[in-house]
């Protein structure tokens, strides 16, 4: 195996050669929460935990620069555990193996945990280093970023004094992060009625597979096909000319990805089967005229499968199939000042039959609380008109992308001179640590910045080794200049 002790800066390699020993997937912080927690007491800095296990360190200003403002450094201590199904590894015990190729350092099969534990050796190497010249920092570590967020939504406001706030948990040098979407789900419930089903129909199952689904946030602007909607599309279409008779729908299982596969399950009278196939099968090509050059693998199977005793009578189906024809799904909005940014967005997530019921689930984000809250409050009314009933998931703030920011002229300005060109100014359609901890600390100024990470969350995840150098200068000089 490397040995990684030897790069340079030598202090934040050491950092992160300890912090890879240490086992830290989501929910289970405690040993890493140890090392942070007995560096501050060796270096002598103080040290504070809150309850649910988020700690910050304090390191005075060095001297002469007692008159800078407060920075806060922030990353989370925890990782994604993830790893090929080949390998032989346990996150609860074992060592991180590495891997080093050219530039690039990974880890042998497993997620590398550089997400976010570079960011924790880059704020630790600070925090050891006395020959640095910078104002106060106080740096925090949070807790499960990766499943929840919960960490940051549990700080209290005696937490952090800093007005100034580097994340250091993006995965691009040369891109300052400066906005993130807020988000929240919508459970839509329709009560349907039961009719039972002629015997001697055909009874068949209608699949849409092939479609590349993603991220309901950062993929959602590359309009992949959402494949509950496509069916709703076909089954709406074909609804106008013949009779069927639905009695299963099922799609997509999870609130933050685009469905790639749904099916229906129909019956109807035998000489209806083929004029219903036929008008099937003619959207199916229409829809993947429209689609090919997102995904080309859209396709539609019609297969027999086992009666049905009972499906739904005609007004409740007629009612579902205008629900979900009607539901929104994809890019609502963009950003007025970054134009490739999606501003606001729904995801029409799930949709299952339970007893007498359809239940729909949609996951709406946006930086801006009112805007996320018109989105949800579009899909309450369209889920009104049918009769169905709505609850709302609490949603979790955003990160409104304020570009008169102190913090990011200073780091736009520093970047340039450094580097001899200008740092990309970005915000993302997920959600940050930064939403949460700007709406508990208003007036935070904050950016989110890091050396460069690929392909975090899986085993593929690599970390570019020249930019964590070139990224510790950048950050020491924003410390030293603010
Ligand atoms: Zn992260």
């Amino acid at each position: 195996m490397p040995n990684i002790e030897n790069l340079e800066p030598k202090l934040v390699w050491k950092h992160f050669d300890e912090i890879r020993k240490i086992p830290r997937c989501s929910k289970h912080e405690e040993k890493i929460r140890e090392y942070i927690v007995d560096f501050g007491k060796k270096q002598g800095l103080k040290t504070k935990v809150d309850a649910v296990g988020n700690v910050v360190i304090l390191k005075p200003a060095t001297s002469g620069m007692q008159n800078k403002p407060t920075v806060i450094l922030q990353g989370h201590m925890d990782m994604v555990c993830e790893k090929n199904s080949d390998v032989k590894f346990d996150f609860s015990k074992d060592p991180i193996q590495l891997k080093i190729k050219g530039d690039l350092l990974t880890a042998d099969g497993t997620t590398l945990g550089a997400d976010n534990g570079i960011g924790l050796a880059i704020s630790l190497a600070i925090l050891e280093d006395t020959k640095l010249r910078h104002g106060p920092i106080e740096s925090l570590y949070t807790v499960d970023e990766e499943t929840g967020l919960t960490g940051a939504f549990a700080m209290k406001s005696d937490m952090l004094t800093g007005k100034i706030m580097l994340n250091l948990d993006s995965e691009d040098f040369g891109v300052l992060t400066v906005g993130c979407a807020g988000g929240g789900d919508s459970m839509i419930e329709l009560p349907v009625k039961m009719q039972p089903v002629n015997g001697g129909r055909e009874n068949i199952v209608i699949k849409v597979s092939g479609l590349r689904g993603g991220h309901s946030g950062v993929d959602i602007h590359e309009q992949r096909g959402n494949a509950i909607k496509l069916l709703t599309r076909m089954l709406w279409k074909a609804s106008q000319k013949y009779e069927f008779y639905l009695f299963d729908i099922k799609g997509g299982d999870k609130h933050n990805a685009i469905p790639r596969e749904a099916y229906a399950k129909v019956s109807l009278e035998k000489n209806n089967k083929n004029g219903f196939v036929t008008e099937l099968k003619a959207e199916e090509k229409n829809i993947l005229d429209e689609i090919k050059p997102i995904d080309p693998k859209f396709k539609v199977d019609v297969v027999s499968c086992e009666p049905t005793k009972t499906s739904l009578d005609k007004t409740s189906q007629m009612k579902l199939l205008n629900l979900l024809h009607g539901l929104p799904h994809g890019v609502h909005q963009m950003n007025y000042d970054i134009k490739t940014l999606v501003n606001t967005s729904t995801n029409l997530a799930t949709v299952s039959v339970k007893e007498n019921t359809v239940v729909i689930g949609m996951s709406s984000r946006s930086p801006m609380k009112s805007a996320l809250q018109d989105m949800r409050d579009r899909i309450k009314a369209i889920a009104l008109l049918s009769g169905a009933k709505v609850s709302e998931g609490t949603p979790y703030p955003g990160w409104k992308p304020d570009l008169q920011s102190k913090i990011l002229a200073l780091s736009k300005k520093i970047f340039k001179d450094m580097f001899k060109e200008e740092p990309k100014i970005e915000a993302i359609h997920a959600g940050l640590e930064c939403g949460i901890i700007g709406e508990k600390f208003p007036g935070m100024d904050m950016i989110s910045i890091g050396p460069t990470l690929k392909n975090p969350h899986s085993p593929e995840e690599q970390l570019h080794i020249s930019t964590v150098a070139k990224f510790y200068r950048y950050l020491l000089k924003i410390l030293e200049t603010v």
